[in-house]
């Protein structure tokens, strides 16, 4: 059978070349950075490198790079960091209703902290409006967080106006570039950012290894007590093989990004176009072209979501619903729900992400293999047979026809 990934919003496969620049430090080089003897100061040399190559990646200077355990972490330093050191400026936080849940439940955290958080809303297509943005400013805010690319539907926010809204106002400025970063150009200066949260695994490094940008003179509490590595702002001894595997994979990333991500943009819209094409009552969530090149995503109505998933995975192909954190729930995507999308309609999500391994015979596979998924589940579902039916015996649909 057939194997297709088509889940690197999830996690991607981490990259031979990753692989092989790691091992050494899982073997040999296992010097402690903050040691001074020669083991150390190895190690302190790979890590000063991988900092490098994160840092060229975004457009940061190598000492605004606090490596993480991963993009959660990042943002949970971000938001809860940021609101802490701030705390006696103000009160309010701006942040949209569509994060991930880094940034959604840190946010929730604070306002049990007595934090006030303003929720954006979003368009129809999953963008955040920058005026929205604006109106929400009050004098006590001190933190907007809104993320540059959405991890469910793959829309590419307004983050540089948004920066430019927030420097301007004296606000400090998060963005989420978990998605965007590695796949289409991300600069901390052209975003206007002062934080900005990264994550190793998506981008075929290993996982539990991620990064904050922190532009220089943002205050920030720590999360975590115990030592003075990454200028204080992260203790514990460094997890350097996963750093090291992700410098790489950001290096990687920053000399391929401009090819890969058109062969990756004309895979995508194949794929979209052919699945609305070829499975009726299907539509693209998420705007069509304010979009990540890996990302496709759309609504199969009358299935069940799980059911197509269940289905695929049987066929070979690995997708997602929503997100892989709401996955094995069966609550409707908090970010489909935001766009105005009826839960019922929500449900039937699918969201394919492509990655380096994917060829057009991949694709091909898909709108092979899923219209007829499609039409055997629908064939199943009650939901479905009614509206059909309705359709058809409906008196008033009959007169208008007549006419
Ligand atoms: C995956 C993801 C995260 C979390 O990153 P981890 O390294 O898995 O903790 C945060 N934000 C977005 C948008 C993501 O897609």
């Amino acid at each position: 059978m057939r194997r297709v990934y088509l889940d690197h919003s999830a996690t991607t496969p981490v990259r031979p070349e990753v692989l092989e620049a790691m091992l050494p430090y899982l073997k040999e080089e296992y010097g402690n950075p903050s040691s001074l003897h020669a083991w150390g100061r190895e190690a302190k040399k790979a890590l000063e490198e991988a900092r490098e190559e994160v840092a060229a990646l975004i457009g940061a200077r190598p000492e605004e790079i606090v490596f993480t355990s991963g993009g959660t972490e990042a943002d949970n330093l971000a938001l809860i960091g940021s609101a802490y050191a701030n705390a006696r400026k103000g009160r309010h936080i701006i942040t949209s209703s569509i994060e991930h849940h880094a940034v959604l439940d840190s946010a929730r955290f604070l306002a049990k902290q007595g934090f006030r958080v303003t929720f954006l809303p979003v368009s129809g297509d999953g963008l955040v409006r920058v005026e929205d943005v604006a109106a929400a400013i009050t004098a006590e805010t001190i933190l907007i967080s809104v993320m540059h690319a959405n991890n469910e539907v793959g829309t590419i926010q307004p983050v540089g106006a948004i920066g430019r809204l927030a420097k301007e106002k004296g606000i400090i400025f998060h963005s989420d570039a978990v998605q965007s970063a590695g796949k289409i150009p991300v600069n901390v200066d052209e975003l206007g950012v002062d934080l900005l949260a990264l994550s190793s695994h998506k981008i075929y490094g290993p996982k539990g290894v991620g990064a904050l940008y922190v532009r220089k003179g943002t205050r920030l509490q720590n999360l975590l007590h115990g030592g003075a590595q990454e200028r204080k702002r992260r203790p514990g001894t460094e997890n350097l093989p996963g750093i090291v595997g992700f410098g790489r994979a950001a290096a990687l990333a920053r000399q391929e990004m401009p090819t890969e991500a058109e062969r990756l943009a004309a895979l995508r819209d194949r794929l979209l176009d052919g699945l609305v094409a070829r499975i009726p009552a299907t539509f693209v969530t998420g705007h069509r072209e304010q979009r990540l090149p890996n990302h496709a995503s759309v609504c199969v109505k009358y299935v069940e979501g799980e059911a197509l998933l269940l289905g695929l995975d049987r066929q070979g192909v690995a997708a997602s619903g929503g997100s892989a954190c709401t996955s094995g729930t069966l609550d409707p995507s908090h970010v489909l729900l935001a766009m105005g999308l009826a839960p019922e309609v929500a449900q039937g999500s699918l969201r394919l992400t492509l990655g380096r391994e994917n060829t057009e015979a991949d694709i091909d596979y898909v709108l092979e293999i899923l219209p007829p998924l499609v039409e055997q589940l629908r064939a199943a579902s009650p939901l479905y047979v009614r509206e059909a039916a309705q359709a058809v015996t409906c008196p008033a649909c009959q007169t208008q026809d007549q006419v």
